[in-house]
């Protein structure tokens, strides 16, 4: 048994996690901890007013038509999708491949889509869980239409929320990119994935699930379809993750009933993140199975939620690992706590 005086000396150690599913480590020092405030953002004010915003009105400033639209009671849209003015990738034509010497390219075809919601000032954290399912619905129904396009092999839906997260315009919205090659991220994870299965004729998410609701430290709410936790092995400082609870391979089948746990689970997820930290930037992105036209039974779809917190240093840069100074199980008491006086302000 160890000493009450052990087991805080240890709390102070520096440790390295290993993620279960890539095998990558992340170092949590907490000596160089702060205290809450710190890991507040400096509130940059806004450059973009309603009258200059390219999103409020997408006709008027010029986007292209839509590609999607939800209207409410009162036939206004509520929410509407429709090809980026500036693309990453274009729309695919051809696909043309190329060598050169050893070097191989392609063309960058594809779809770049945004999702943008109707009001320029409240961001999913402030939208209710309904409105939030409505976000959530609009992903299904782009993924189901982009999946089957020509060329397609993986589909990314993400919001980046904030400057420091990489939004050009601070109207909430969405990104979905559809193209022919899958990212090495999720290539890392659905190795892990298969080789956790093969070894253990289990899914490693369906483990980590297990365990995250059976010990609750790091859980930060659930519902009947999904669980909401900071990850053991997390990256970042207040890192969430959002896991159906069910062995579910593939985003795009997600049901209705699913959708409407969703929309509450993500929204609690990001509340508690705005009022803990008081609206950092950050960015959320879906992991799902690629839709090549192969099966990936052995993965499980999530949401990862990573707030910017830290400004990248040297040590970050060329490792790829942030040295996060908060421990995942003091994290999620922040965010408790915010939730829960966020829910009981409404
Ligand atoms: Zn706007
Ligand atoms: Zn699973
Ligand atoms: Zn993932």
């Amino acid at each position: 048994m160890k000493n009450k005086k052990q087991i805080l000396a240890n709390r102070n150690a520096s440790e390295l996690r290993q993620d279960l599913i890539t095998g990558d480590w992340v170092v949590i020092a907490t000596a160089r901890a702060k205290r809450l405030d710190d890991y507040k953002k400096q509130r940059e004010i806004s450059t973009t007013s309603v009258e200059e915003c390219v999103f409020c009105d997408p006709e008027k400033s010029g986007q292209e038509p839509d590609v999607l639209i939800y209207k409410d009671h009162s036939n206004r849209w509520s929410l509407r999708v429709f090809p980026n003015k500036y693309p990453a990738f274009s729309k695919a034509q051809s696909a043309r491949e190329w060598t050169e010497g050893p070097y191989f390219a392609m063309n960058a075809s594809g779809y770049h889509e945004i999702v943008v919601t109707r009001n320029h000032y409240l961001d999913l954290a402030q939208l209710d869980p309904l409105e939030v399912a409505e976000v959530i619905d609009a992903y299904q129904d782009r993924y189901l239409s982009l999946m089957n396009k020509k060329h397609i092999n993986y589909i990314n839906i993400f919001q980046n929320h904030g400057k420091e997260a990489g939004a050009s315009v601070s109207h909430p919205h969405s990104q979905i990119i559809a193209i022919p090659v899958i990212s090495p991220g999720l290539k890392l994870e659905l190795n892990g994935a298969q080789s956790y299965w093969k070894a253990n004729k289990k899914c490693v998410y369906c483990i980590i699930l297990e365990w995250e609701l059976s010990h609750k430290k790091r859980l930060l709410f659930e519902n009947d379809s999904f669980a909401v936790f900071c990850p053991f092995s997390s990256r970042v400082a207040f890192e969430v993750w959002v896991v159906p609870k069910k062995h579910r391979p593939y985003f795009e089948r997600i049901t209705n009933e699913e959708k409407i746990d969703l929309g509450e689970a993500l929204g609690n997820a990001l509340r508690s993140i705005h009022v803990a930290l008081d609206d950092p930037a950050y960015n959320y992105y879906i992991h799902t199975s690629p839709c090549d036209g192969k099966d990936y039974p052995h993965y499980h779809w999530h949401i990862e939620i990573l707030p910017h917190t830290a400004t990248w240093a040297g040590f970050e840069l060329s490792t790829g690992v942030e040295i996060s100074t908060i421990r995942p199980e003091d994290a999620v008491e922040h965010l408790k706590q915010a939730l829960y006086q966020a829910n009981s302000n409404n």
